[in-house]
Formats: C-alpha cells, sequence, structure tokens
C-alpha cells in the first residue's frame, strides 16, 4: 500500500480545525486544512470570543460538568498568548482582560450573597464604582459590577495568528471524501486528489454532509440558531453580561471596532435566543426596550442596528440540549469533531491527537500552486443597519 500524502487532513477552517492544525505541526504530524470558503466563515468570527472559566452564574450558582470542562480554559489561552503555552499565539491579543457581570440595583443582595459564597471565591472580583466601565456608570440602575475569571479574544486577529501559524498547510478548496482501505481519498474540485491518514472534520454545520457517510443518522448533529443583536455606532465600549433570576444572561455585550474605527456591540443571551422566533425590525425593538431597562442613561440616538442570524453547530446530546464539552464522533479513519464553543478548542484537539496514530515522521507535503483561503470579513463589517 502507497504512503498517505499526509497523516492527516482536516476539513473546514473554524477555530476547530485551525486550533488542530496548529497542535498537530507542533507535534510532527504532516498535516493539510482545506477551508471551501475563507477561514472563520461559519460560526468562528460570529462568536464573541469570550473564553468562559466556567462559572454558572444561574442564582443558585451550580458548578457542574460544563463548567468542569471550561475551568481552566482561561489560564491555557493566556498561556497561549504570551507565548508560553501549547501554541504560540504571541500574534493575536485580547479584546478584554476581564469579561465583566453586572447586577441591576434591585438585584444588588441576591447577587452579593452568591458572589460573597465559597463557591466562587478567587474567581470573581466585586469591583468598586471608581473601576466600574463607563457604559455602566449609572448606580441608580446598576447595583453591582464584578470581574470575571474569563477574558474576550479579538477573534479576527487570532485568526489572523492561526493562518500564519498553518501557513502552506492551510489551502482552498471543495473535497469529495472516498474512504479507501488504510487511508481516505480527498478529490478536490480542481483535480487534485490527496490521500490521507486519517481525516478530521471540523466543518461546523458543514460535518453534516458527512453524518451519512459515517453511518450516522442526521440527528447525531444539532443546531441551536440564535438572532443576535448589533448596535453600530454603540454609546461606550463594554464586555459584559446582565443576569438576573435565570441561569442565561439577559444580554450579553462585547464591543468590537469595525474597519472604519467605529465601535459596535454584539449582543447575544435571551436577546438572541428570543430574537429567533422575531423578525429583524422586532428584535430590535426588543433590544430599544431592554436598554432603555437596564441602562436607561445611555444615548443611542447617533446609532444604528442590525440582526444577524445565525447557528451554532453541534455534535447532538439525546436530549437536545447543549453538549457539556467537545463532541468526536469517529468512524473508521474519519472523525467529526465539534467544540461546542470556541474557548474549548484546545481541549477538543486534546482529545483527537490522543485518538491518533503517532505521526509517521513522514516530511511535510508543500503545494506552492494550490490557493490559501482568506480571513471571512467579521459580520459587522458586512452588515446592512437600519
Ligand atoms: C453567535 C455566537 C456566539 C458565540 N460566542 C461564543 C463565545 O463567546 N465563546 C465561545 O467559546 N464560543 C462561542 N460560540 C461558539 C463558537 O463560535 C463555536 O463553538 C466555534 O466557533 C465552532 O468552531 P468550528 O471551527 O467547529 O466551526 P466553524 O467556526 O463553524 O467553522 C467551520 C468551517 O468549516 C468550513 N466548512 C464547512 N463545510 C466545509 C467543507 N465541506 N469543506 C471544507 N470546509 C468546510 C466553513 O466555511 C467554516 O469556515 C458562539 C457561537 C455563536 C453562533
Amino acid at each position: 500500500m502507497t504512503e498517505p500524502d499526509v497523516d492527516v487532513a482536516i476539513l473546514g477552517g473554524g477555530i476547530a480545525g485551525l486550533w488542530l492544525l496548529a497542535r498537530l505541526k507542533a507535534a510532527g504530524y504532516a498535516a493539510l486544512l482545506i477551508e471551501n470558503d475563507a477561514l472563520g466563515a461559519g460560526q468562528t468570527l460570529a462568536s464573541q470570543g469570550i473564553i468562559h472559566g466556567g462559572l454558572k452564574y444561574a442564582i443558585d450558582l451550580r458548578l457542574n460538568a460544563d463548567s468542569a470542562a471550561l475551568a481552566d480554559m482561561p489560564t491555557r489561552w493566556r498561556a497561549c498568548l504570551n507565548g508560553s503555552g501549547e501554541i504560540d499565539l504571541r500574534g493575536a491579543k485580547l479584546a478584554a482582560e476581564n469579561h465583566l457581570f453586572w447586577a441591576r440595583r434591585t438585584l444588588t443582595s441576591r447577587i452579593a450573597g452568591f458572589f460573597g459564597s465559597k463557591l466562587v471565591r478567587g474567581r470573581v472580583e466585586a469591583l468598586a464604582q471608581k473601576d466600574w466601565p463607563l457604559a455602566l456608570q449609572d448606580p441608580d440602575h446598576v447595583g453591582a459590577v464584578y470581574a470575571l475569571d474569563e477574558c474576550v479574544l479579538d477573534v479576527p486577529m487570532l485568526l489572523a495568528a492561526l493562518a500564519e501559524l498553518g501557513k502552506g498547510c492551510i489551502k482552498h478548496g471543495r473535497a469529495t471524501v472516498v474512504p479507501q482501505a488504510g487511508h481516505v481519498v480527498l478529490q478536490l474540485e480542481d483535480g487534485r486528489c490527496i490521500t490521507a491518514g486519517r481525516l478530521v472534520s471540523t466543518a461546523g454545520a458543514g460535518n453534516e454532509i458527512l453524518l451519512p457517510q459515517l453511518g450516522l443518522p442526521l440527528q447525531a448533529a444539532q443546531r441551536r440558531p440564535l438572532q443576535m443583536l448589533l448596535v453600530e455606532q454603540a454609546p461606550a465600549p463594554l464586555w459584559a453580561h446582565c443576569f438576573d433570576t435565570s441561569d442565561k444572561p439577559r444580554v450579553t455585550i462585547t464591543t468590537h471596532k469595525r474597519s472604519d474605527g467605529s465601535l459596535v456591540w454584539y449582543v447575544g443571551g435571551l436577546l438572541a435566543e428570543n430574537g429567533v422566533g422575531q423578525s429583524e425590525a422586532g428584535l430590535i425593538a426588543a433590544a430599544r426596550q431592554e436598554f432603555a431597562t437596564l441602562l436607561p442613561k445611555l444615548d443611542f440616538s447617533r446609532s444604528r442596528f442590525a440582526g444577524y442570524r445565525v447557528d451554532r453547530a453541534e455534535g447532538a446530546t439525546e436530549d437536545g440540549r447543549k453538549p457539556e464539552g467537545p463532541v468526536l464522533k469517529r468512524a473508521g479513519l474519519i472523525t467529526l469533531a465539534w467544540p461546542t464553543k470556541l474557548a474549548l478548542a484546545p481541549q477538543l484537539a486534546d482529545l483527537v491527537l490522543a485518538d491518533l496514530p503517532p505521526p509517521r515522521g513522514s516530511t511535510q507535503p508543500v503545494w506552492p500552486d494550490w490557493a490559501a483561503p482568506a480571513v471571512a470579513p467579521a459580520p459587522w463589517e458586512t452588515l446592512a443597519w437600519t
């Protein structure tokens, strides 16, 4: 049997595929990543970039399996960003050192009890009012602000840094997957043919196409739709959740700079979940109402709004709930992989590497006449605003 061209081929250049490629290269595997659109084009550039630390914020604050999976992620990511981690991400940077949590004035005492509990001590820090960000300087409505052990990434920069790490091994194309004895053949539309010892598909929603080939039912993958809200000419930078009595944030706000320098708020949480059943105009009306309730002193008179529909694509759980960690499904030489969260890409790579045979020690092929994909634009660069 002839040796395959690469030990591992990856389909999909979102965070999962790019992180895995960097780990494979560092471990000495000959590898190739094929992206059929642009890097980050799926969920990754649509994400808010929050590296969750696993704290559950419901008032009955539980630390559950989800939390355990996430607990060491901020430390692991920060190590990579400062050059001392498993991959060197010094080319990327944080958008915010700490994601914040604010409590409405009316709920301050309940929240304070929770944050004073042993469970969360050392993982959150109460901020004095002088240190609250400008957007939250409204003590009539904001009762308390806490800094969480969570950081927020600049995702476009992260993708550019990962693309640099994978340079030469990241290519643009659409491949048909043909499993054969001992290896997997990838037939590209341009007539190229690549053989790989293993195939790992980190194609997000694109993984669904491969389910039948692996003998898996379509229900083995799931999508959770959202309609995110964007606010152009946002009043002030803010990276924060606002919680009250639900275990889900009412709003999760991150701030992003457009190429023209203007600030955009990207807003998820319950607002975006409830937005799924609303028109864009309905979402915008609900958002204006929510901001008027939560932060009534902020001035949105210059702001323009937009809705952005996007699905979370995940490996399915039996009860249809969000998986607690990364999900891998392997049949023979093909693995389908979903990180569940951007933050969990390092853990997904651990799981894939643990399931691979050792590298063969073969030379990394180069394909000088095969184009690399570009990094996709972020949603806030391309939307129409109202
Ligand atoms: C609105 C939103 C906000 C989020 N916020 C956060 C957050 O703050 N923190 C967090 O940890 N997680 C967050 N997430 C989750 C996170 O974005 C995803 O878990 C993560 O980005 C998934 O990465 P991925 O690489 O698996 O998939 P994707 O990012 O979807 O990448 C898949 C890639 O595969 C490509 N592709 C598809 N089909 C093929 C094919 N056949 N061949 C080749 N390439 C293909 C696509 O073009 C795409 O580039 C958020 C998700 C959403 C939707």
